[in-house]
């Protein structure tokens, strides 16, 4: 026979705490406590089992489920005394859902089924407080009501309020016995008319209704879109706990509350809570009255410490402060516990891993380690990487007010407030003025960099999570909301409108880039901290991890954050990002504007001094890190000028005429340049730009070996390969032009010579491209792009509605597709390492911040990932995760409940 029905309750139980799946996250804990003796008041859980056996079957039970709850509640009746149903002496019992991961949306607790008619007179003798009981009926019928039978709550709260009034009291605690009484009535004729069926006076056809609503909250459709939200499997399905009723309720030496067992906002290591005198758990919650707090020290010099719980019920908190030890000792986690005192007598009815904020997580996994009750490997995996966030940028303040006004993507983390502006040039004009200044553009190129660093946060109303805006701004740690659709921006007139706002320029808004939304005024925000905890926690994480985390960076600042966050190296160095600035981007469309190979060269000599530059700062900025740098990638029509005044600024520079270079440049137009004239196709039809590159990085790297002695390995990265070759003509031009600067400057210098894997082409001939190639760098971004077919600029028009769909199960460019472009990794680094054992394996695109997708890369064994600076700890802490994490599919999934 199988068994449906665990009991728990007078020091024993049939479950235990590992059996979550089956009883649930309540009913596993509540059998657990009840093993190590709490005071838990007895009851059973109906299995997860039986949950899916209903809808396997046509919503019919199993046989054998009427006789072992028919069993299961004689039990209890013996345990405490009363008799369901019974007249003089009533069982009482709540009713309430458990499944397996917590979650919001379902039937959650029916309080004091087994009232009826009769019933409520017994109880009423027995407490002898007719008053409590006729309270106790009311709430029951209220509750039964609304979630069991549907019946709408406001015909329940117009009937209360009436009584209210036509005995002109405020407070519920005012209604008498027989108000009460009134009320019941009122309440049945509610059910009766809505339903046509009087209220259910049969206690059993109570419980199973109850029992019933909760499997039926199983399949709403609240439920089933928090599942396919949270990745939850419809197939687990709920448990149902049925457990004795103790009343908070009875009188002021009872109360109800909810406690953790350290502060869940700060970590710190000390109770806190609420609480309720004389009431039910449902009152601390609604929010009528307002609760206590649970000690002294919480209160903070508030004078509501005098009605600490603490100093009014002594006994019962002296009783709760052991339980509070018991169960962190024995959980080895922060617990989140309600409780419930009946007569100065304490009860547990659920604990549970508390909630917690970034900073809090930290901290109790840092002093849990100190306490001696997690090693620090533990403590590694009991943090959320990306909750680290909170942590690295500015977090708006929780307490504050905000109207939301739009919806993007968050693409780049932090919380700023700034005046609006809607072009580059007025973002620097406005910041150089000392203002603060939020760029808003349909969407972002190139030409917008200097206002994208002159803001404080970018909005976008077009793009994705790898588009333009997204990339840079997550480079440069700005704030950024990206693809937010429904925002209809007017450049022109320099104002944008979503919902029926407008937002004309030098109004206020705030963005967050970390949740995507856009919010009207300034809402203030709260300063990152980096406290000691955060480097004790990333020490122990570096001391496990075996991944290197590299960075993506080209710009001093950005190169200098990343150190700071702990970068070992730069995995990514875009060079076309530096010739953006406004000085340079003149002559380097001079370059491409040139007519033959000549002009292209006199405009590279100027360019060649400021890439030398660079790279000698980068070089000495990163200090004998490994610095990787990508040679010029983009489509050529991004750099193209735009506007008749960009064009005679060329003219004049290059002493071309106006209409030349217009010709030029249409005919240098693309279709479809994300396919065209990129990568390393434009090294082997301009051999001359990789040429003046390659020259710099070599100058760059003696020039910083005469100052100072260090000497830099430069791994200098060929783009979009997919022929071998092209790598190995790119590449015996790199090697003559080293040959030529060692004859210069009268010294070798090391170097490494590898390429991206981005087209699947690659990833698939990666045997041959390794003959070339002394390491191979994942760029993700496109891998992804070019292996789904998939624009990585536009796709943010129909992403949501592929993963509502279940297509997608996330965005494939912000948590790798591991199942497709995995598989192409999989097989291009077997490949490679197939001709060249000792390849050096590393992946730069957006993926490297993504903990998933590094969870991935550790299986896969690469070297190094690569990400943007501010997802430098996150991503050291996914791979330590991922390092000791032996389930080789799944992320850890930190501070599991
Ligand atoms: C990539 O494609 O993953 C990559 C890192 O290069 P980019 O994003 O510059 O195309
Ligand atoms: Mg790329």
């Amino acid at each position: 026979m199988t068994k449906w029905v665990y009991r728990f309750g007078g020091g024993k139980a049939d479950g235990s705490a590992d059996m979550r799946r089956l009883l649930g996250g309540k009913g596993a804990n509540l059998a657990e406590m009840s093993s190590l003796g709490l005071p838990v008041p007895p009851g059973f859980t109906i299995t997860t089992a039986v949950c899916t056996a209903y809808y396997a079957n046509a919503k019919q039970y199993p046989d054998e489920l009427a006789a072992q709850v028919d069993e299961a509640v004689a039990a209890i009746e013996a345990e405490v005394g009363n008799t369901f149903g019974d007249a003089d002496n009533p069982l009482l019992v709540s009713v309430r859902s458990g499944a397996p991961v917590s979650m919001p949306g379902m039937m959650d607790t029916v309080l004091n089924l087994g009232l009826n008619d009769i019933t409520v007179e017994g109880l009423a003798a027995r407490s002898n407080d007719p008053r409590f009981a006729w309270d106790s009926y009311r709430r029951f019928i209220q509750m039964y009501g609304d979630v069991v039978l549907g019946v709408d709550h406001y015909l329940f709260e117009d009937q209360l309020e009436d009584v209210k009034q036509s005995k002109g009291f405020i407070q519920d605690t005012d209604l008498t016995a027989d108000d009460l009484k009134q009320l019941v009535a009122g309440y049945k004729a509610v059910v009766e008319k809505e339903l046509g069926t009087p209220f259910p006076q049969d206690v059993r056809e109570q419980l199973w209704g109850a029992i019933g609503a909760v499997f039926g909250s199983w399949m709403t459709e609240r439920a089933v879109t928090y599942r396919r939200l949270h990745d939850i499997d419809a197939r687990m399905g709920t448990a149902v706990t049925v457990q004795a009723m103790v009343f908070g309720n009875m009188g002021t030496d009872c109360a109800t509350g909810v406690a953790f067992t350290r502060n869940p906002s700060t970590g710190e290591h000390a109770y806190y809570g609420e609480y309720l005198i004389n009431a039910q758990g449902e009152d601390v919650v609604a929010g009528i009255r307002t609760p206590q707090p649970l000690t002294v020290h919480m209160a903070n010099g508030d004078p509501s410490g005098e009605r600490a719980m603490e100093l009014v019920m002594p006994k019962a908190f002296a009783e709760l402060s052991a339980v509070f030890d018991k169960l962190e000792l024995h959980y080895r986690d922060m617990q989140d516990i309600e409780f419930t005192v009946q007569q100065d007598k304490l009860y547990i009815l659920q604990t549970r891993n508390g909630k917690r904020t970034a900073r809090a997580a930290l901290k109790v996994a840092v002093d849990m380690v100190e306490e001696g009750l997690l090693s620090p490997e533990e403590a590694v995996l009991r943090v959320d990487p990306i909750s680290l966030d909170q942590l690295l940028h500015p977090s708006l303040d929780p307490d504050a007010e905000r109207k939301v006004i739009a919806k993007g993507l968050p693409a780049s983390p932090g919380a700023v407030s700034g005046a609006v502006v809607f072009s580059a040039d007025d973002a620097q004009k406005r910041a150089q003025a000392g203002e603060a200044v939020i760029l808003v553009r349909t969407e972002t190129s190139p030409e917008d960099i200097h206002g994208m660093h002159a803001a404080l946060g970018i909005l976008t109303a077009r793009g994705g999570m790898t588009s333009h805006a997204a990339v840079v701004a997550r480079g440069m740690g700005k704030a950024c909301v990206a693809g937010a659709g429904d925002v209809s921006v007017d450049e022109a007139r320099k104002r944008f409108t979503v919902a029926g706002v407008t937002v004309k320029e030098g109004d206020i808004v705030t963005l967050d880039g970390g949740t995507g939304t856009v919010m009207e005024g300034r809402v203030p925000t709260v300063e990152p901290e980096l406290s000691g905890e955060f480097g004790t926690l990333m020490a122990w994480a570096d001391k496990v991890r075996r991944l290197k985390v590299r960075t993506n960076a080209e710009t001093p600042e950005d190169a200098r954050t990343a150190v700071r966050f702990g970068a070992e190296g730069i995995g990514l160095c875009r060079t076309e990002h530096m010739f953006f600035d406004e000085d340079r981007i003149v002559a380097m469309r001079e370059m491409i504007l040139a007519a033959d190979a000549e002009g292209r060269k006199a405009a590279l000599a100027r360019i060649l001094e400021h890439q030398r530059g660079d790279f000698v700062e980068l070089f000495e900025i990163m200090a004998g890190l490994p610095v990787t740098i990508r040679l010029l990638d983009p489509p050529l029509h991004e750099f193209l000028p735009h506007t008749t005044k960009e064009l005679e600024a060329v003219a004049a520079a290059s002493g071309l005429s106006a209409k030349a270079l217009k010709r030029r440049a249409m005919e240098l137009h693309e279709v479809n340049p994300m396919l065209g004239m990129r990568g390393c196709r434009l090294g082997v039809v301009f051999p001359e730009v990789y040429d003046m590159q390659v020259r710099a990085i070599f100058e760059a790297a003696s020039e910083v070996f005469a100052r100072s002695g260090a000497t830099v390995t430069p791994e200098i990265m060929v783009p979009l390969v997919g022929f071998a070759r092209e790598l190995e003509m790119i590449k015996a031009r790199i090697d003559a032009i080293h040959s030529e600067v060692a004859k210069e400057t009268g010294r070798e210098l090391p170097y490494l010579v590898g390429t991206m894997i981005e087209l699947p082409r690659a990833a698939l001939r990666a045997a041959e491209i390794a003959e070339h190639a002394a390491f191979f760098s994942f760029g993700t971004n496109d891998l992804t792009q070019m292996a789904l077919g998939l624009s990585r600029d536009d796709s943010g028009k129909f992403m949501d509605l592929y993963q509502r769909a279940n297509i997608f199960e996330r965005d494939p460019f912000a948590s790798l597709d591991i199942e497709g472009v995995g598989e192409l990794m999989s097989i291009a680094a077997e490949r490679g390492r197939a001709t060249r054992g000792d390849i050096k394996l590393g992946v730069c695109g957006e993926h490297g911040g993504d903990p998933r997708s590094i969870h991935f890369c550790e299986t896969v064994g690469l070297e190094y990932v690569s990400c943007s600076p501010y997802r430098v700890p996150i991503a050291r802490l996914a791979a330590a995760q991922a390092a000791l994490s032996t389930d080789s599919s799944e992320p850890t999934r930190a501070a599991a409940e």
